[in-house]
């Protein structure tokens, strides 16, 4: 069991520290449930910085749930390219629909309702009911998890499910009736900006540090302990970048797996070389004018680690194309086709060939 004993005195300590240190952010500015819920979506494996602008261009898109129920996949893609993790915004869909079908256009309050919603966890779901209704339920995310491990000095592994629960548990102890979502807030505050992660927590500037048994010991930096993760499998691939007057040529990847239903440029597996990507061409009824190296790019998932060999090709227009495959204009890359982060580099590439005199 946990020592809730030494974890009651911080929450005062706590709630005093966000009045006065909280940061400024877009989503604090109301309990709008909508746009908590969108905000902890975001802010999933994503960076408060990064967040912020993708937060006001999609708040200004679809400003409330039954904008975003209405909302067609490619737009949704297009306003999410560059965040990553698409299968997020595709459950916002989902979930948006069923509070318009099944809750009548408004979010459910309590956290067992709103965890029946796509993509709603018992994280975001704590933050949803104590931050825009008040309920006296905690959320636990990866920043909470490292606080309280560090405050108590434990040695327990915290991606363990039952060590999870365990922590769960004393943070539910601790909510306090009056200001739930402002406790939980705090909290997760505290982690995001001074008791950072990979072994440089701030502890002079910390209100909890007279009482920090990891700081005492001098172990706070090397908590929480964490099982190591498995080792990502890396996937060959071969990028081709088909460049005619038509424009670029892009397909739209299969509706499930990893970037579902998002566009790219052809991908072929493997690291192949440029006379295997003519003849790959030539099989699609392209005419190759030229093919050069247009550089190697990387990008990693959380599983697996994409290592792509880019050829720019430029190809004689086609009367035909086969299906799956067509022309997009860099016009239509720029406000319509959703092309994941993933291909950035070779976006930008493209964006240089196309600006090109
Ligand atoms: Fe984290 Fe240091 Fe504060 Fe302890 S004293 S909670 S280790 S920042």
């Amino acid at each position: 069991m946990l020592d809730s004993d030494l974890l009651s005195p911080i929450v005062s300590l706590l709630l005093s520290w966000f009045d006065r240190s909280q940061r400024v952010l877009p989503w604090r500015d109301s309990k709008d449930p909508y746009r908590i819920w969108v905000s902890e979506i975001m802010l999933q494996q994503t960076r408060v910085s990064a967040v912020i602008p993708y937060f006001h261009r999609f708040l200004e898109a679809l400003p409330t749930v039954e904008a975003l129920a209405l909302a067609g996949d490619d737009r949704l893609n297009k306003l999410w390219e560059g965040l990553g993790y698409y299968s997020r915004v595709r459950n916002m869909k989902k979930a948006a629909i069923m509070v318009m079908e099944q809750y009548g256009g408004r979010f459910p309050s309590q956290p067992e309702e709103l965890r029946k919603l796509p993509g709603i966890g018992e994280y975001t779901a704590g933050s949803v009911a104590s931050i825009a209704f008040g309920k006296r339920v905690p959320c636990v995310d990866g920043n909470v998890l490292r606080v309280l491990a560090r405050l108590l000095n434990s040695p327990l592994d915290v991606t363990a499910p039952a060590v999870k629960k365990q922590f769960t548990a004393a943070a539910a102890e601790l909510v306090p009736a009056d200001r739930p979502g402002d406790f939980n807030q705090s909290l997760m505050e505290l982690g995001a900006i001074v008791c950072l992660p990979n072994g440089a927590p701030l502890c002079e500037q910390c209100p909890l540090r007279q009482l920090c048994r990891g700081r005492a010991a001098g172990t706070a930096p090397q908590l929480p302990v964490k099982a190591p993760k498995k080792a990502r499998t890396v996937e060959e691939r071969t990028v081709l970048l088909c460049v005619s007057p038509s424009g670029v040529l892009v397909t739209r990847r299969p509706e499930h797996g990893i970037l579902a239903g998002l566009w790219e440029y052809p991908c072929l597996p493997g690291s192949i070389p440029p006379e295997d990507a003519a003849g790959q061409l030539r099989t699609w009824g392209l005419q190759p004018l030229s093919v050069e190296k247009a550089g190697n790019a990387r990008h990693i998932f959380t599983h697996k680690e994409w290592h792509m060999t880019g050829y720019l090709a430029r190809v004689s227009p086609s009367a035909s194309l086969p299906e799956g495959l067509r022309w997009a204009t860099v016009e239509e890359l720029r406000s319509r086709y959703a092309v994941p982060g993933a291909y950035k580099f070779f976006t930008a590439l493209l964006e240089k060939v196309f600006s090109a005199p």
